[in-house]
């Protein structure tokens, strides 16, 4: 299995990184996590356009999933070949409208759903996508917000991505043992603290060691924030290897 980092940048895009988007990748399978400002861009240096398989969108803040209504352009216009098919997209409930409103002028309220096969992550929280079984749990923030769990059945080798949270039970467990875990990491400790938004790098390492991860890869930091500090916090309290997300860095797993 093998991750790409697309973008990495929390809550905007920095000058150097697109919002947070990641591709997955193992058998020619190609699933990506999440889709935020300025990442269909950065995505075309990694796959082709049309080289996606599924999309996962862990929340609807426009950092996730903005660049789907961009998508949406590219798939439904396509010029050479016509209109592509339907690619499986999973998402909080109302992902569809969510994405409709936020394009504004689709030829009909239903014109997504001709490009994308939408799936309603609160129903679904376990499912299959080519070689990668998957797990999505309910992590704590403002909206309604998933983590998964990204396993090749194959080789059992697991990746586990945050999304946005908060300290929670529901990622520590979801976390337990994976190879590789990609952990947001916004706040700063001492510095932020607001219940049930984001992790600081010191209650990612927290979570890490409390899930007994593999490496660390810490993501999501804003451009307000020195990275640094929140990589010296989550390698204060985590025993195993911890490193920050860049764009286009890969990691095989
Ligand atoms: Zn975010
Ligand atoms: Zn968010």
């Amino acid at each position: 299995m093998k991750l790409t980092v697309v973008g990495c940048s929390g809550s905007f895009p920095s000058a150097d990184s697109a919002c947070s988007s990641y591709l997955v990748e193992a058998d020619g399978y190609r699933l990506l996590l999440d889709m935020g400002n300025g990442a269909l861009g950065e995505l075309q240096r990694h796959c082709g356009l049309y080289d996606l398989d599924a999309v996962a969108l862990s929340h609807l803040h426009s950092d996730h999933c903005v660049d789907m209504c961009a998508y949406f352009v590219a798939r439904y216009y396509r010029h050479e070949g016509g209109r592509c098919g339907r690619i499986p997209v999973y998402g909080p409930e109302g992902t569809e409208r969510r994405l409709t409103v936020a394009y504004g002028d689709t030829p009909s309220d239903s014109a997504m759903s001709e490009v994308f096969d939408f799936h309603d992550l609160s129903r679904t929280s376990r499912f299959d996508l080519g070689p990668f079984a998957v797990r999505a749990v309910e992590v704590a923030h403002p909206v309604t917000a998933y983590a998964f769990r990204v396993e090749h059945r194959e080789s059992g080798k697991v990746l586990v991505y945050s999304g946005d949270t908060g300290p929670s039970a529901a990622l520590d467990e979801l976390a337990t043992g994976a190879d590789l875990f990609l952990c947001e990491a916004s706040f700063t400790h001492g510095k932020e603290d607001i219940p049930d938004l984001h992790l600081t790098g010191r209650e990612a390492g927290e979570c890490a060691r409390r899930a007994g991860t593999g490496r660390l890869v810490l993501t999501h930091v804003p451009p307000w924030t020195d990275p640094q500090i929140n990589l010296r916090d989550a390698k204060d309290v985590f025993g195993g290897p911890v490193e920050l997300a860049r764009p286009a860095g890969v990691y095989e797993i």
